[in-house]
């Protein structure tokens, strides 16, 4: 046995269950890195390339469990993992499940009794990264809760998917860090379709505003550590930024929007939280105190 071979950490084997685009990126990484890889899928055939690859193909969800101790799961929700466990709940004793799919927080505590209760142990996982980025440890993270004991056991395995962030013992931090991460993700990404949609329709092409999105988006940085700092401290001063300020802008975003006949739910819906905070009596603070609208209850009224 070599010198490097006697001290390398060994390379634990893992059986990954769910082959969309990311459990086929995780299985693809695994492999690369030289662990074993177990796989199941409810569609077989989209294990095929990777079994070409030198994944093994479980016969039954049973195998893939009993197969190793570590059980990536990559679905699309919880509800996933209970239609595919439920039936082969037996084989689950021993087993670290890694769940990496999403869904709420209160799902995922569900999740961890339920599977504790077969006498297998649950880490929550929230990837923070696309397939491509899967196996880059530097600029990916991956946020874990969940039992210690468990993750530090299995801490180098998952460190080959992307870098691990392991937050506490409580298994709905995960999910909540990512759902939170998720909801300024999905509207962003929203907003820039939206100016995209603008452009079209003033002849430009998604290219042509391709810097100032990036720039736009590269400046948020600032402002988030600007206001979080004032936000905590309870401090919505309109020294910086009014919302009186804020609303007639947000106004000209959408009759921008509406002159060149572009759907306009999202910065008409932009325009309406603004102008709660207006009837609130915020007009002379920061665009920060829409924070408290934000934070009342409306369901409760
Ligand atoms: P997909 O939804 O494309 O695929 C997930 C897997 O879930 C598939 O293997 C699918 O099986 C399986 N599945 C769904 N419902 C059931 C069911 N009722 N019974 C059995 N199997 C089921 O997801 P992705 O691979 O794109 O993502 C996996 C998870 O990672 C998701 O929770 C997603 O939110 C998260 N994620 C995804 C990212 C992305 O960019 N793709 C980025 C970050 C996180 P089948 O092949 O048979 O349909």
């Amino acid at each position: 046995m070599s010198a490097n071979a006697a001290t390398a950490s060994p390379r634990r084997p893992v059986t990954v269950i769910g082959l969309g685009p990311m459990g086929q990126a995780m299985v693809r990484v695994f492999l690369a890195q030289g662990h074993e890889v177990t796989v199941w899928n409810r569609t077989p055939s989209r294990a095929e390339p990777l079994v070409e690859q030198g994944a093994v193909l479980a016969t039954s969800v049973t195998d893939a469990l009993r197969a190793n101790e570590l059980v990536v799961l990559s679905l699309t929700d919880y509800d996933a993992m209970y239609a595919i466990l439920e039936p082969a709940a037996d084989a689950l004793a021993g087993r670290i499940v890694v769940n990496l799919s999403s869904d709420t927080p209160e799902k995922a505590r569900e999740g961890a009794r339920w599977i504790a209760g077969h006498g297998a142990t649950m880490l929550t996982g929230g990837v923070a990264s696309p397939p491509y980025g899967i196996g880059d440890t530097e600029n990916m993270n991956t946020f874990y809760s969940g039992p210690s004991a468990a993750f530090e056991r299995h801490r180098d395995t998952l460190g080959v998917l992307t870098r691990t962030d392991y937050l506490g013992e409580e298994p709905g931090l995960a999910a909540l860090m990512y759902q939170l991460g998720m909801g300024m993700f999905w509207t962003s990404m929203l907003s820039m379709l939206q100016s995209v949609a603008l452009a079209n329709a003033s002849g430009l092409k998604a290219a042509d505003v391709l810097d100032h999105a990036t720039s736009t988006f590269g400046s948020l940085g600032t402002f988030t550590s600007f206001y979080a700092e004032r936000i905590d401290a309870g401090n919505h001063e309109g020294d910086v930024d009014r919302l009186a300020m804020g609303v007639a802008s947000a106004e000209h975003v959408l009759h921008t929007m509406a002159d060149a006949g572009v759907d306009t739910t999202l910065p008409a819906t932009v325009v309406e939280v603004f102008r709660r905070g207006m009837d609130a009596g915020h007009a002379a603070d920061s665009f920060s105190s829409l924070l408290e609208v934000l934070k009342a209850d409306r369901t409760a009224a």
